[in-house]
């Protein structure tokens, strides 16, 4: 079939996540002709078909059910391992379309053309497009921003053929409702998923390859969830590895390096990503991933070649969506002559139940780096809200300089962890001096709502240091 040519092109872009699409919309605001390829029939990214969407809305209504389980006015009218994975996935998947409509208008509205099927370089200023039906594009692009995301790691030795071994990709088109599941790392991902398993009533064997929970947060919050995680069921097992993963008709066996071994009906193996940077022609323009299938870029999202930039999960860290729509604004504004601006305070966001999000310092960098710091803490279970909710579990905890006042770290656990965090960010962001502890105890909030307990958190901190 004969190759169709198409010249004129300020940046085409490989991959519609949430990286590709900012920098679309940005770069088509600012004047640049934009072409966007992707390999996938919907657009949205793995973001939306895979990762953040479908397991954002399985947690809600897991969620839901285990709030209804809990509820005695509703006892008997619902019992939440009655549902089936299908259904749960299947009602995701609504949410997953209204999101793909929605991006679609987008698109539509801005002009941006979408060229479907799997891109690659092809020499300096060209990028190849090869649809599945054979059909052939090379786009001729003054730019080229790489967005193509990242997809769960495989080891060799797992045989992800086998119907009962799951990755978080594979997951969603799983037939069956295990009655017990291993998940075989406990990133970010796997603790998400431990707690929807949980919820859904599926005996949880959660294997952590590290010493403690998600050790990037704070001590007290990661202690929090490994003993949420145990109340709804779910057995952790801490510093762990695998020695080797064998199956049969019937499920799995885990065995690992300690001579334990777990049996379980089905795996998720759940244990690092890899850049999606094979296959899409780096070496014709003279660039190389590292180990991990990822790119390096500068504080303009260039890679080491002119004109060749890169956002996302194919530039590692932090490997979120939130970040990856913003590395992508930032790196189209640089291209329509704005500012350049890096991606560097992000929050976390971890949607376990209770979720979790945290933004600043830990208590354990602040002692390490010897900088003076006071604590401020609110118990959910002392808040109106939250007793009028019934979402007394969690708690808001803010880290202060005891000099300045000034907001270190804000650290929360419980219902609306994920929202909460951000009215402390906001604060935390301001220039001295209007970064302060004092703002919350100076401000009238809303009564009774959650983020009443920074005035709490505010009180309780500023009480310590008046001492
Ligand atoms: C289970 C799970 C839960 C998550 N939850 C959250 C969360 O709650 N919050 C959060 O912020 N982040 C979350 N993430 C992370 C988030 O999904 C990613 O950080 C985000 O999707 C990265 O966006 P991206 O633009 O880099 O690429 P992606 O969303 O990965 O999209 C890349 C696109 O590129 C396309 N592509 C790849 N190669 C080619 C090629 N050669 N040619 C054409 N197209 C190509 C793919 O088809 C895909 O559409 C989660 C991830 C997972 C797996």
């Amino acid at each position: 079939m004969a190759m169709e040519i198409s010249s004129g092109w300020d940046l085409v872009i490989l991959g519609s996540g949430p990286g590709g699409e900012a920098a679309a919309m940005r770069a088509v605001k600012g004047g640049l002709r934009v072409a966007l390829v992707d390999k996938e029939a919907g657009i949205g990214g793995s973001c939306t078909h895979l990762g953040t969407i479908p397991s954002k809305a399985l947690r809600h209504q897991i969620r839901q059910l285990v709030r209804h389980h809990r509820n005695p006015l509703l006892h008997g009218i619902i019992d939440a391992p009655q549902v089936q994975w299908q259904q749960l996935v299947a009602r995701s998947m609504e949410v997953v379309q209204a999101q793909v409509n929605v991006r679609i208008g987008h698109y539509g509205r801005n002009r941006v053309r979408i060229f479907p099927g799997f891109g690659r370089l092809d020499g300096p200023g060209r990028v190849l497009v090869e649809g599945e039906d054979g059909r052939q594009h090379l786009l001729e692009t003054r730019n080229v921003l790489i967005a193509t995301g990242s997809r769960p790691y495989r080891p060799d030795d797992v045989d992800f053929s086998h119907p009962r071994v799951y990755d978080s990709d594979s997951l969603l088109s799983m037939t069956h409702t295990p009655r017990h599941l291993v998940i075989y790392g406990a990133g970010v991902i796997g603790c998400e998923y431990a707690s929807i398993f949980a919820g859904l009533g599926v005996r949880v064997d959660l294997v952590n390859t590290r010493q403690h929970l998600l050790d990037f947060l704070d001590a007290e919050i990661s202690d929090a969830l490994s003993y949420h995680l145990r109340e709804q069921g779910a057995t952790i097992r801490h510093g762990e590895s695998y020695a080797r993963v064998s199956t049969d008709a019937q499920g799995v066996t885990l065995e690992l390096e300690s001579g334990k071994t777990i049996r379980a009906d089905a795996l998720l193996w759940s244990n690092g990503r890899t850049g999606n940077t094979q296959q899409i022609g780096l070496d014709t323009v003279g660039l190389e991933a590292d180990g991990r299938g990822h790119l390096r870029v500068d504080d303009s999202y260039q890679t080491s070649v002119e004109g060749v930039y890169a956002v996302g999960d194919v530039i590692g860290w932090p490997s979120l969506a939130s970040a990856a729509y913003d590395q992508g604004r930032f790196c189209a504004a640089g291209l329509c002559g704005g500012e350049h601006k890096r991606v560097t305070d992000v929050p976390t966001g971890i949607y376990t139940i209770p979720g979790i999000s945290s933004v600043g310092h830990t208590e354990q960098e602040l002692t390490a780096k010897k900088i003076p710091y006071e604590v401020g803490q609110a118990f959910f279970r002392d808040l109106a809200r939250a007793q009028i909710t019934g979402e007394q579990t969690g708690m808001l905890k803010l880290l202060f300089h005891r000099d300045t006042r000034a907001l270190l770290g804000i650290h929360c656990f419980g219902y609306q962890a994920t929202e909460i965090v951000h009215v402390g960010q906001a604060i935390m962001r301001q220039p001295a001096p209007n970064n302060t502890i004092d703002y919350f105890v100076e401000t009238t909030f809303n009564y009774p709502t959650m983020a009443e307990a920074y005035r709490m958190a505010a009180i309780n901190g500023i009480n310590r240091i008046s001492r």
